[in-house]
């Protein structure tokens, strides 16, 4: 049970600002089992999630969106219960939100007392909309919901954003399992249930005019892209399509056939990998009311430069934000007037997830070198900072 005796609230800290909770999306980090004398660490381990979150697509470009606190609770000792009976190595600890694995009979399933994380945090964060509870443990294992919890050793911030996936965006597990390939009773998996998922990435449905992500379905990739040949196991075989497509492979929401996922990998599928075009969009979807939206247009010159006579020269410009939408124009700065002077195509790299290269290549039509500036604007696009 937790008691007074076990701890003490000191308060919250906010370690990203960006402007009024009213308007942010407000993500909360709550310690828990950081003796007093721990705390220096638990500012580091928070501030570690915090740089795991903003180097995560789509969050990269969604920083401003969020106010992060950070709120510092002592426990008299460090850790969590870890109860024999799961095999763990029995120590039971006092903390102030009464942290335990071994939930359900399951060793790495860490849960705290909710309630209380939820009744500390209100006082302290009144407008929190995500709540993380660092649990400061060597023992792997954490838990999902509005309220999660990990324990904070391993890759637990990639744990973090899964289940921030859940909790924060509606996100299903992508995954075709429950316990895991050949872990699972035989026959448990083999077949999704009727009924379509209510989640936006994960679907029982392969028809090309319907399924729910088919926006993002190039009219040239095979629906579904990829069948599972033997639905009493998970299907390992190698994607037939290049990273990154987006159609429907079977295998998906804990059954190995009959449920689609958007692509081959996806963060809510393994957290080795990024979030798919599907997750993305959704998670943009969500983020957007907290971003503040600009007003464009922008213009600027971009860069300027000569090309000889007859001649033609390219140029690239890169870390472009992808959400945004830039034209280009190329301009002649050298007067000569009665004919055109050059022409100009730009061709488009997309250098990462979620940042674009442009490619300016200028072409001379005269026989004269001539000055140039290129030109962008950039028409929409939510902030980006
Ligand atoms: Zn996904």
């Amino acid at each position: 049970m937790m008691t007074a005796t076990d701890g003490q609230v000191m308060g919250a800290t906010q370690i990203v600002s960006n402007g009024s909770p009213a308007r942010r999306f407000n993500l909360v980090l709550v310690s828990e089992g950081y003796q007093a004398g721990q705390m220096a660490q638990f500012a580091t381990d928070a501030q570690s999630f915090v740089d795991a979150l903003f180097a995560t697509a789509p969050f990269t470009q969604m920083r401003c969106a969020f106010n992060v606190y950070r709120v510092d609770v002592t426990s008299t000792d460090s850790g969590a219960d870890d109860p024999t009976a799961c095999g763990g190595g029995g120590g039971a600890v006092a903390t102030f939100f009464d942290a335990s694995f071994c939930n359900s009979g399951i060793r790495r399933l860490l849960v705290c007392d909710s309630t209380a994380v939820r009744n500390v945090v209100t006082a302290q964060v009144p407008q929190w909309h995500q709540i993380l509870v660092l649990v400061n443990s060597p023992v792997y294992g954490g838990s999902g919901g509005a309220i999660a919890t990990f324990a904070v050793n391993g890759n637990w911030q990639q744990v973090a954003l899964h289940e921030m996936g859940h909790a924060a965006y509606g996100l299903a597990d992508e995954y075709e399992y429950w316990a895991g390939c050949g872990a699972d009773a035989p026959g448990t998996q083999d077949h999704h249930p009727a009924g379509e998922p209510g989640q936006p990435n994960v679907t029982l449905n392969t028809d090309r005019a319907t399924i729910k992500w088919g926006g993002l379905i190039a009219a040239a990739t095979a629906l579904p892209t990829m069948a599972n040949p033997d639905c009493a196991q998970c299907n390992r075989g190698a994607s037939p399509v290049p990273t990154g497509t987006v159609g429907a492979f079977e295998g998906a929401h804990y059954y190995h056939c009959g449920a689609y996922r958007p692509e081959y990998e996806c963060r809510m599928r393994d957290i080795g990998f990024e979030f798919c075009a599907v997750c993305m969009q959704t998670i943009r979807k969500t983020m957007d009311p907290f971003m503040d939206r600009q007003i464009g247009p922008w213009v600027g010159v971009q860069f300027t430069g000569v090309v000889a006579a007859g001649a033609g020269r390219t140029w690239f410009t890169f870390n472009w934000p992808a959400v945004w939408q830039v034209v280009w124009l190329v301009v002649p700065t050298t007067p000569r007037p009665g004919a055109p002077q050059i022409a100009w195509r730009t061709r488009v790299e997309r250098a990462g997830a979620d940042v674009i290269t442009y490619w300016i290549t200028i072409t001379n039509l005269t026989p004269s070198d001539v000055a140039i500036e290129a030109r962008y604007a950039i028409l929409s696009g939510f902030g980006v900072c």
